[in-house]
């Protein structure tokens, strides 16, 4: 459409709306936290280093809220100007497709085109064989800088892979031209993910969908692939932490690779989508991200919904009941609450308090079995992650849950802020 735009070479058109190499994707699910976690971010501009704030949040949970994309721009942007914040900021379509991506297009400017779902879906056969055919690079011995052992492939293996990921790299492609159709080339940053999937893509996997996108001219800035392990939805990594940092370096050396082989955009990085508070690895992506010189994009949401019930319980009076009442029609409804998030969640019924017995607790004793800290005793994970997809219930309760949050305010932010710069950006980010 735009004649002089498409001549534009991918690694310039990127610098247009350049995601900085360190970014923090901070989830908001009723739009009353930017304030406090904009503050996590200032507290890191205090400690001599840039993380910007990315608000997502996904088609799913504005649908369970019944909330708008607009209503996170608000907030958004309020958070800036009250505090001040000069570096850039972002409102991330978090998971959006051609079906949902429309209510998001006007209030952000970070798109995480979503596909998933084509994934192992075979693209047109002629499609891989032209593919194929245009990469002889990926065949045979490849050697990737920063890999000490070089990738043997052969022709068969390429086409594989090419089968499994090409079709979804081209609705990635109709996704991206629809949103420069509808924003123009340059005003917004393209995300890649492909996280939520069943198993995990190989480093080598990686380049070879990176070399399709470039092939798509998706100037991508992130890219969410599936790591290896579990990424339960708020509640520590599980799986092989080494195996982990291993590959998370070797993705890294792909991604440079394939920026100076495929001109891809230079700014080009790992998006985590973390699932929140995936502690036991934050220090292996933060020596990787530090001795290779890449940046990446941590990307929370749940952690800090969590944050305001624990305020909420620990101003105690109204707070702790309502944190109590939230509880209790979660545990009420954890089927229902649990269905949507079943593939990443991990609770053992057995490990759950009755709603009699919370109700019977102190605000210390409601802090302690939610608050992420392993070195509790008290600490339960299986409670933390039926309150983590319980945030319906609060949105059922509509005002009064908000209404709870605005006198308590005080305390809900404290924890917000707290969390998001002591247990993920000071790991993740500074070390
Ligand atoms: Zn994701």
């Amino acid at each position: 459409m735009i004649g002089w735009t498409t001549t534009l070479p991918m690694g310039e058109m990127s610098l247009m709306k350049q995601l900085p190499r360190f970014s923090i994707g901070v989830g908001d699910r009723f739009a009353h936290q930017a304030k406090a976690q904009l503050a996590a971010c200032m507290m890191a501009k205090d400690a001599g280093l840039e993380v910007v704030p990315v608000w997502n949040k996904s088609n799913r949970e504005h649908n369970i809220i019944g909330s708008e994309p607009s209503q996170t721009r608000k907030a958004a942007d309020a958070a800036i100007r009250e505090l001040g914040w000069t570096a850039p900021y972002y409102l991330d379509a978090d998971h959006i497709n051609l079906g949902t991506v429309d209510r998001f297009l006007a209030p952000c400017d970070f798109f995480t085109l979503d596909v998933a779902e084509m994934i192992g879906k075979p693209a047109d056969a002629a499609d891989v064989k032209a593919f194929v055919a245009r990469h002889p690079e990926l065949i045979g011995t490849v050697s990737i800088p920063g890999i000490t052992e070089p990738f043997h492939t052969d022709e068969t293996f390429v086409t594989n892979v090419a089968n499994k990921f090409l079709a979804a790299v081209q609705d990635a492609g109709k996704i991206y031209r629809y949103l420069v159709e509808k924003k123009g080339e340059g005003n917004f940053v393209p995300e890649v993910s492909m996280d939520e999937t069943d198993s995990p893509q190989t480093p080598v996997e990686l380049l070879i969908i990176l070399a399709a996108i470039a092939d798509e001219k998706i100037p991508i800035q992130t890219i969410a692939p599936k790591f290896t392990g579990r990424f339960n939805k708020g509640v520590d990594y599980v799986g092989d932490a080494a195996q982990f940092s291993r590959e998370f370096r070797e993705d890294i050396a792909a991604i440079a690779f394939a920026v100076a082989k495929y001109g891809l955009p230079a700014n080009l990085k790992l998006s985590v989508h973390s699932g929140s508070d995936k502690f036991s690895i934050y220090k292996s992506i933060h020596d990787a991200v530090i001795s290779t010189g890449a940046g990446v994009h941590l990307k929370t949401a749940g952690t800090t919904w969590l944050e305001e019930i624990i305020g909420l319980a620990e101003a105690g009076g109204q707070g702790l009941e309502i944190a109590k009442e939230v509880y209790r029609e979660a545990y009420d409804h954890r089927e229902e609450l649990c269905a949507p998030y079943a593939t990443v969640i991990d609770i053992d019924p057995a490990k759950l308090p009755t709603p009699v017995e919370v109700d019977g607790w102190t605000s210390e004793q409601f802090v302690s079995a939610l608050r992420h800290d392993q070195s509790n005793p008290a600490y339960n994970a299986s409670l933390r992650q039926l309150l983590h997809v319980g945030f319906k219930v609060a949105a059922k309760m509509g005002d009064r849950y908000l209404k709870a949050l605005e006198s308590n305010e005080e305390s809900v932010a404290r924890n917000v802020t707290t969390n998001l710069f002591d247990r993920h950006i000071r790991p993740v980010f500074l070390g």
